[in-house]
């Protein structure tokens, strides 16, 4: 009984001394893996942000520009697997992925149940409920 209670009283010292080592676990690296791909979804969404802002701004004087802006946040969201966020998404079209600005390059309709977009470059719709 008293050599259990010893053992009891030193391993938290032992573990401070060696934190991670054999005699609690090898190193994660599965974990530290994980939070290095966290790393850069966070770094592509903010990219893909300010993509968007980007091409926002650059419409009035540049829109072929801000079409290939957001042809680029489409490419990162790709390349790191991050989702769009739902209102990029609606600023996309679907068909032909031109950047959609109400009244300039799509036109919006209320369609009983959902609204309707459509893209004045390849002529399709994009229908969203609400
Ligand atoms: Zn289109």
């Amino acid at each position: 009984m008293g050599y259990h209670r010893g053992e009891i009283f030193i391993s938290p010292f032992i573990s401070s001394v060696f934190p991670n080592n054999i005699y609690n676990s090898p190193p994660n690296y599965t974990v530290m893996r994980k939070k290095q791909k966290d790393w850069s979804k966070d770094m592509a969404y903010e990219r893909i942000n300010r993509l968007f802002e980007l091409a926002h701004i650059e419409f009035n004087d540049h829109p072929e520009r801000s079409n290939r802006y957001v042809e680029l946040a489409r490419r990162i969201g790709m390349r790191y697997r991050v989702r769009m966020p739902q209102e990029c998404k609606r600023q996309i079209c679907k068909h032909c992925h031109n950047y959609l600005v109400q009244g300039a390059t799509a036109r919006t309709r209320l369609q009983g149940t959902h609204i309707s977009n459509t893209c004045t470059s390849c002529g399709k719709q994009i229908r969203l409920p609400y």
